[in-house]
């Protein structure tokens, strides 16, 4: 860092003029989003990958041990729903901003690998769910589809009316990125003229192909993130150092003022 860096509060100027002159503004964001919303992150210490094996989430696994993997599936959509004494989990800021800048026009699409459900919690529409969610189940055997909630997951492993299993609409590992979800996202990126990334590392692939993809076809990134990516070095135009809500929450302003 030289000493020239620029403080956040230029950047954040920077940034906010970049937003206001977009005419294809997108956004693409992962776990450090929710962080703030209360989600503990997967990965790392306190993660749900150091209470079970990932192996729990593989399709293959889950078709062969439905018993062991739906323990695990309760638990953590439990999370996102609220269970006893802990309230569901709410959007923060910068999901509230996002949703705000979709009904104002200014951002045309977000693409989330998020599972928590909580950008369209916020009132985004154009949403692109990339490792799908929580809100439903799908019967494996004939594709019938039950909202996913306390009552429908009762039983220990919950049985579709034909016998066959109910899985939830979240992409396990050994799954593809649902058809749909793959050709929206890379729509947005052939489309964006600037990208936000927000609370993403760039680690887990083919989601971390797409904000690549959007710049190698011209888009201006910007990240959001509190410590450099994978994609700082690589791909980003303009770093914020930050958390996503306090950085969203002043885009916002900035771009009100
Ligand atoms: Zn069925």
């Amino acid at each position: 860092m030289s000493e020239n860096t620029p403080g956040t509060d230029s950047l954040l100027r920077a940034a906010a003029k970049l937003i206001a002159s977009s005419r294809y503004l997108t956004a693409f964001s992962g776990a450090g989003i929710s962080v703030e919303s209360g989600i503990p992150p997967f990965r790392g210490p306190g993660g749900v990958w150091e209470k079970y094996d990932p192996e729990i989430l593989d399709l293959d696994y889950f078709r062969a041990h439905p018993e062991k993997s739906w323990p695990a599936i309760r638990d953590l959509f439990t999370v996102f729903l609220g269970t006893g004494d802990r309230p569901p989990v709410r959007p923060n800021r910068a999901h509230d901003v996002l949703a705000a800048w979709e009904r104002q026009g200014r951002l045309k699409c977000t693409i989330t690998q998020n599972i928590d459900g909580l950008h369209a919690a916020a009132g985004s529409r154009s949403l692109v769910e990339f490792h799908g969610h929580c809100r439903t189940m799908t019967c494996l055997d004939c594709g019938r589809q039950l909202p996913l909630t306390a009552e429908t997951v009762r039983d220990p492993v919950p049985r579709c009316s034909c016998g066959g299993l109910f899985k939830p609409d979240f992409v396990f590992f050994g799954e593809g990125i649902p058809a749909a979800a793959m050709e929206d996202a890379e729509h947005a990126a052939l489309h964006t003229d600037c990208m936000i990334l927000v609370g993403t590392s760039g680690v887990v692939y083919p989601a971390a192909a797409i904000p690549p993809l959007a710049k190698r076809h011209g888009a201006t990134i910007i990240e959001i993130n509190p410590v450099p990516s994978d994609y700082t070095p690589r791909i980003t135009d303009l770093f914020l150092p930050l958390k996503a809500a306090p950085a969203f929450d002043r885009l916002a302003a900035l771009l009100t003022a």
